[in-house]
């Protein structure tokens, strides 16, 4: 099995290669803490999260760093409407974002650095820009500098974007008082303001400028040269293009910054991207007190990473009645009295094997998690029929069971919770015990069995056949 990725930076798709063996550096630009986020935002969060679970299932140790963006122009105007300091107003979105990343069951990342906590590494990478010749300060009247990155000093601009600089400056915005040598050159550093936060640097007083954190942060983390690099497609251009610029100039000897460049598609809602600044969004908070957590992700993996998709009253309650299948399938499963052995369970788990190579083939071809979805739905469909049936082997249950945990590790839309510490050699010990004092008429022994295995939520079940067990809900 080979997995292949789609990479933006090529536009094919390319087999994935890791720097280091068995190891991915995986950084994923992460929001800006000046409100709830939108389910717009969401995405990334979720379909980034799965691709890693992935990677970690496939047995690659994967450093997942997903920043936080505390010091911009929304946080410093943000705080002075609230009358609170930027630092507070970071903490508290930090603390909201992880209220509703949890309950979307977004993992945590293995490192989340805060901008403002980076400086040092910030104004470092600076110098290391100035001193290669690809940055320039102006100075401001207030006598603090502002350092510009020179983007005709650097030959490849635009590698990403697969656009030259003269197409590139034509849909440029160019800011009233900049004082720039090329309407494309980008801050690194900004002078500070009266009432804005502000740090010290060899420039005088100042903060960075917006994308300089990610390069900062991710060399300090992952190092030069980094696998997997992820966002929105609206990252793509200018923020990836001037994090790879700063990187690699910082670096110098053509180093490569990133390896794998990922975008996944806008969120569109009534056909426009779901947006703060359109108005047109629903924070992730309202969309969850709306829907479950488990149908948000389930709709949102039910389309390809990089397609766009629409939100819509219609697609989230599919996804949740596609939830309830899910969960049913697994609580029938529970349910269902455990015979032994496994006579005649073969065809299932031939049909299994064939499905779950289906989900790595799908899932190995640029994470294709809508497919996935399509396999999870037919196994449950499978296990169903089975479930009908009047005998289950231990077999069929072990199998459909560790089935179910996969996928849901990896997708996590069926919410199952981390296995209770069962048995099954040991319970069947012990039926055959209590069938033997049941011979010989010591009741208190066998309801002392059957007490001892229900208070670890196993039910016994006597039939005609014998003892059957099953989980107590
Ligand atoms: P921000 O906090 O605005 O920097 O956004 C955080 C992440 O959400 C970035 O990766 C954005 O590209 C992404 N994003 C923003 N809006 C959308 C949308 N409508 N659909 C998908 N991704 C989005
Ligand atoms: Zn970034």
């Amino acid at each position: 099995m080979t997995l292949m990725i789609y990479n933006d930076l090529t536009r094919t798709k390319e087999k994935f290669v890791p720097v280091r063996e068995k190891h991915v550096s995986f950084y994923s630009c992460g929001p800006t803490v000046y409100d709830y986020f939108h389910i717009g935002n969401a995405r990334p969060f979720i379909v980034f999260d799965v691709l890693r679970r992935y990677l970690e299932h496939l047995g690659y140790g994967v450093t997942f760093v997903q920043n936080f963006t505390d010091i911009d122009d929304k946080m410093i105007s943000r705080a002075n409407a609230e009358g609170i300091t930027v630092a507070q107003l970071a903490e508290r979105f930090i603390a909201e974002y992880y209220k509703d990343a949890d309950a979307l069951g977004i993992h945590r990342a293995t490192i989340a650095p805060r901008a403002t906590e980076h400086m040092a590494e910030i104004i470092g990478i600076i110098e290391k820009i100035l001193q290669r010749g690809h940055a320039y300060v102006v100075e401001t009247p207030s006598g603090s500098g502002d350092v510009y990155f020179d983007v005709k000093s650097y030959a490849p601009y635009g590698k990403l974007s697969k656009q030259s600089l003269d197409e590139l400056e034509a849909g440029a915005r160019v800011e009233v008082g900049e004082v720039k040598r090329h309407p494309l050159d980008f801050a690194l550093w900004k002078a500070g303001k009266p009432g804005e936060p502000s740090w010290k640097s060899p420039w005088g007083r100042g903060r960075p400028g917006w994308h300089i954190e990610c390069s900062a942060m991710s060399s300090k983390y992952l190092g030069e040269t980094i696998d997997i690099h992820s966002g929105g497609v609206d990252l793509t251009f200018p923020h990836h293009e001037n994090e790879a610029a700063q990187s690699e100039a910082a670096a110098g000897s053509g180093k490569n910054f990133v390896n794998y460049w990922l975008h996944n598609g806008f969120l569109l809602i009534d056909k426009g991207k779901m947006s703060k600044s359109l108005g047109n969004f629903i924070t992730a908070r309202a969309a969850r007190e709306k829907y479950p957590p488990l149908a948000i992700r389930l709709f949102m993996l039910s389309a390809h990473y990089r397609s766009p998709i629409n939100f819509a009253p219609e697609g989230l309650e599919q996804a949740a009645g596609g939830v309830t299948r899910l969960r049913n399938c697994w609580a029938d499963l529970l349910h269902a009295p455990v015979g032994e052995g496994a006579d005649g369970v073969t065809p299932f788990l031939e049909e299994l094997k064939a499905l779950d190579g289906r989900f790595y083939e799908v899932m190995d071809d640029d994470f294709n998690t809508a497919a996935a979805v399509g396999v999870l739905f037919e196994i449950v469909k499978l296990v169903n029929t089975w479930l009908k049936r009047e005998h289950l082997p231990q077999a069929f249950f072990d199998a459909a069971e560790g089935a179910l945990r996969k996928y849901d590790e990896i997708l996590g839309v069926i919410g199952i919770e981390a296995a209770p510490d069962i048995d099954a050699d040991e319970i069947k010990r012990l039926i055959e015990e209590r069938a033997a004092v049941r011979k010989d008429k010591n009741f208190a022994r066998s309801d002392e069995i059957r007490d001892a295995l229900l208070a670890r939520g196993i039910v016994l079940e006597d039939t005609p056949h014998g003892t059957k067990w099953k989980r107590k809900l």
